[in-house]
């Protein structure tokens, strides 16, 4: 193999294998570089296992509001259907060879190994080699678990998304430290398979970082579903023994289950000798960018690594730019405006663009619309299962939604609308005249419009 490339990508994940094999169809030399499996965390330990197991939960629970509404149903779940799924379906085992089968396919040369980043031209694979970029680096190295400095944490046998994922069989009982997206997804799918779940955070309700009212339904349909649910109090300590974890909250309270899942948010896989080889100061983070998703002249980020939301839409998006910057093509420059983001538990919690408080600190003045969903005509024929609720945020001199929650059955679904409404500025005023197909649950966005105040 040459030591030099066109284009050196360092991780070949959502962002990396996008952007390499859009680059190798074009014709460039493209040397790919993965230190684990080519297509990264999405496939094999994110967004599609972990949505299998919601689907599988979400059926369970279905099922189990026959009653009342459609006759009986007798319903035993079957976590071993789940697992020979994740393995056999989404992730062949674990196994790339497909994904680095159709790159290769394209021209990429690959490397398997985990690259050090010594400028921003060179990069060694040890024990296989130094590699020269002509033209582009491109680092695409997402992000890994964040593990919290709690006092006897690192001793104890956690687990990770990553195991949650990878489970064969369920524990009988579950804590999960962090009530954010993975940890509420992956506590209320496994409640529903009859694991005992407790879901511990610091923070005063579930999905901290969206709109409070999405925090609360989602803690009140946790709790209703037997979630045991201790939020606003930190984490004392940690310890493992005879099979069994016990947390003790800052609070005193003791926490006791078979396994203990730490799902507390993402940190960048960088290292501090890349960051001071890409010559950035300060202490290492997120990769910075301009809004061509350029590091420094020559190099290129996309993906979690650069920090402006850790989804795998924010990664494609990303590496569509990425791309057509290195082969000198036109391209829109980034925008953040109106990034969705969906938290697929049942009910869903989707929003696009500003949550009210990140308007008001953002000095908008401010107007809210707000229609539950239970109240609308489809959530009330839905009855069972019908939580949930339509946020506007609204700037109150221009009517432009800032922006916008859609919480409830098939909220991530309902939010498209939402999203496009963000994404092209488009004033609360036009909504009023829009005709919305009835009795859709979609047609709650009229009744929020109508309600929008300040
Ligand atoms: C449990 C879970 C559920 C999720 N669910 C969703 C969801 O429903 N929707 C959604 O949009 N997003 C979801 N995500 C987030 C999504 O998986 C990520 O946003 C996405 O994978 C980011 O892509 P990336 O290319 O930036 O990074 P990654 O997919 O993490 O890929 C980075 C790659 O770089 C490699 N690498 C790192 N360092 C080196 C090195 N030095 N040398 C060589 N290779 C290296 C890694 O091995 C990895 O394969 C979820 C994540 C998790 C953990």
């Amino acid at each position: 193999m040459t030591s030099e490339a066109d284009v050196i990508v360092v991780g070949l994940g959502v962002a990396g294998e996008a952007i390499a094999g859009t680059l190798a169809e074009a014709g460039l030399d493209v040397l790919g570089i993965e230190a684990e499996l080519v297509g990264g965390e999405c496939p094999y330990w994110g967004c599609i296992p972990t949505k299998m197991m919601i689907r599988a939960a979400d059926l369970l629970a279905e099922a189990r509001r026959i009653p009342g509404l459609a006759g009986t149903a007798d319903v035993q779940g079957d976590w071993s259907l789940v697992a020979g799924r994740i393995r056999d379906e989404a992730t062949d085992n674990w196994n790339d060879q497909v994904a680095v089968d159709r790159l290769t396919g394209k021209g990429m040369r690959f490397v398997r190994g985990r690259a050090r980043i010594l400028s921003a031209t060179e990069v060694e694979v040890p024990e296989v080699g130094r590699f020269t970029a002509r033209r582009a680096l491109v680092v695409t190295t997402g992000t890994t678990s964040s593990i919290p400095p709690i006092p006897g944490l690192a001793e104890v046998p956690y687990w990770t998304s990553r195991n949650a994922v990878s489970a064969e069989q369920l524990p009988s009982s579950l804590i999960i430290i962090g009530a954010g997206a993975i940890g509420t997804e992956i506590g209320q799918a496994w409640a529903r398979f009859g694991v005992a779940v407790t879901i511990l955070d610091a923070a005063a309700h579930p999905l901290p970082l969206e709109e409070p009212e999405s925090g609360e339904l989602l803690a009140g349909v946790l709790a209703a579903e037997g979630i045991t649910l201790h939020l606003g109090a930190g984490i004392a300590s940690v310890s493992h023994s005879d099979g069994t974890f016990t947390v003790t909250g800052a609070d005193g309270a003791e926490h006791r289950a078979e396994a203990l899942l730490v799902a507390t948010g993402r940190r960048p896989t960088l290292d501090a000798d890349t960051w001071q080889a890409l010559g950035l100061d300060g202490k290492p983070g997120t990769l910075p960018t301009d809004d061509r998703l350029q590091v420094r002249p020559g190099v290129w980020a996309a993906g979690d690594i650069t920090g402006h939301g850790a989804f795998t839409h924010v990664a494609t998006y990303e590496a569509d730019i990425v791309a057509q910057a290195i082969l000198g093509r036109p391209s829109p420059a980034a925008s953040y405006h109106a990034l969705p983001r969906v938290a697929f538990t049942d009910p869903e919690i989707g929003a696009v663009g500003l949550t009210e408080k990140q308007a008001r600190e953002a000095d908008h003045t401010v107007k809210i619309g707000l229609a539950q969903i239970p109240a609308t005509s489809r959530g009330w024929i839905h009855k069972a299962g019908n939580h949930g609720f339509i946020k506007l945020v609204v700037d109150a001199d221009t009517n432009l939604v800032l922006g916008a929650t859609s919480a409830g059955p098939n909220g991530g679904e309902v939010l498209s609308a939402l999203a496009v409404i963000v994404h092209a500025r488009v004033p609360v005023t036009t909504l009023e005249s829009m005709i919305y197909a009835y009795p859709t649950f979609h047609r709650g966005i009229l009744d929020a419009v109508r309600a929008v105040r300040a």
